[in-house]
């Protein structure tokens, strides 16, 4: 679908997937306005599909196109393109299981020109790719690398979007995690590098006991649909669920006495993985005994049994494709 200034949303297509031919002035290689989004379609033990929440997705998109100065897509329009492509890709959807078809909607300045300007013209796209179980050998926790050099993003900056250029400079440090021998970055906090942000592509909890807590949505992380699911999923099982804030040195201390009983980590990709240890240049411990939790599996079985409606959908999340 294409947007362009005075004249709004226009030419929607459904086109077979090709290279795309880019200007070198093409605007958004020098000044990076783009957002994308990241939803899955499960396939439904009655054998039709359904997508996880796209009116959120949506919402985020807007919210993401506002911060850098792009057009909103109403959430109708985000929605059919999506349906429009799972229809027409409805036999790459797998059969049954966590497998699903991950939608990739994205938008980005079609506009040719040199100067420094929100620009005038857009395209907005959706491609999808299958997407097989995360961990097809059964769940195995993640190790981290807490970044004390390195900051995501600053309150006032585009932390709180999905924007590319958020993923471009936290490249750096998760081949810094990489290094140390560890799967993820942790971002901390950009005025005093303590207080836990959020990891690379994944939202963060931290369970006391049947007391889960996330960090806060200070406006310099993303806020996870994963995340937001799970405030309420949790409080569905009887847990207390919470937004705070969580210090790295509460995060060692807590893990020491024993009260932090588990950490994981949750977003559409792995939907819930466990963490299992960590790492930073002053530290390095075993997050409890390094295995996946009780509360986490519990919370992951519950999140992906109602995505491929094996729990009553009880918040009308599920979107079934019409
Ligand atoms: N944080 C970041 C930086 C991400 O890229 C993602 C993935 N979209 C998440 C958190 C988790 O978000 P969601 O649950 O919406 O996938």
């Amino acid at each position: 679908i294409k947007w362009t200034e005075g004249r709004g949303w226009h030419d929607a297509e459904l086109v077979p997937y090709a290279p795309l031919s880019i200007d070198p002035a093409n605007m958004t290689l020098h000044y990076a306005q783009t957002i994308f989004e990241g939803l899955k379609a499960y396939r439904q033990p009655d054998g039709t599909v359904a997508t996880f929440r796209p009116q959120a997705n949506a919402e985020r998109f807007q919210a993401s196109a506002r911060r850098m100065a792009m057009p909103e897509l109403p959430t109708e329009l985000f929605i059919e393109a999506c349906d429009a492509l799972i229809k027409q890709d409805s036999a790459w959807v797998p059969t049954s299981g966590e497998a699903s078809l991950y939608l990739r909607p994205f938008m980005f300045a079609s506009e040719v020109g040199l100067g420094v300007r929100p620009a005038n013209e857009f395209l907005f796209m959706v491609i999808a790719s299958p997407a097989g179980a995360y961990f097809p050998g059964g769940v195995k926790p993640v190790s981290v690398w807490l970044s004390e050099e390195y900051v995501r993003a600053v309150k006032g900056g585009t932390g709180a979007a999905k924007t590319g250029g958020n993923y471009a400079a936290s490249l750096v440090a998760q081949a810094q995690a990489a290094s140390h021998g560890c799967d993820q970055v942790v971002w901390l906090d950009a005025v005093e590098h303590r207080w836990i942000e959020e990891m690379g592509g994944m939202n963060l909890y931290f369970v006391y006991g049947d007391r889960i807590v996330t960090p806060e949505l200070t406006g310099s992380l993303l806020p996870g649909i994963t995340r937001d699911s799970l405030l309420t999923i949790a409080r569905d099982l009887g847990y207390t669920a919470e937004e705070g804030r969580i210090s790295t040195e509460d995060w060692k201390r807590d893990n020491e006495n024993g009260t932090l009983t588990e950490v994981f980590a949750c977003g559409t990709a792995a939907v819930i993985t466990p963490v299992g240890s960590v790492k930073s240049e002053r530290a390095n411990w075993t997050q409890g005994d390094g295995e996946p939790g009780e509360v986490t599996m519990k919370l992951r079985k519950a999140l992906l049994d109602l995505q491929t409606g094996h729990r009553a959908d009880t918040h009308g999340w599920m979107h079934p494709l019409g």
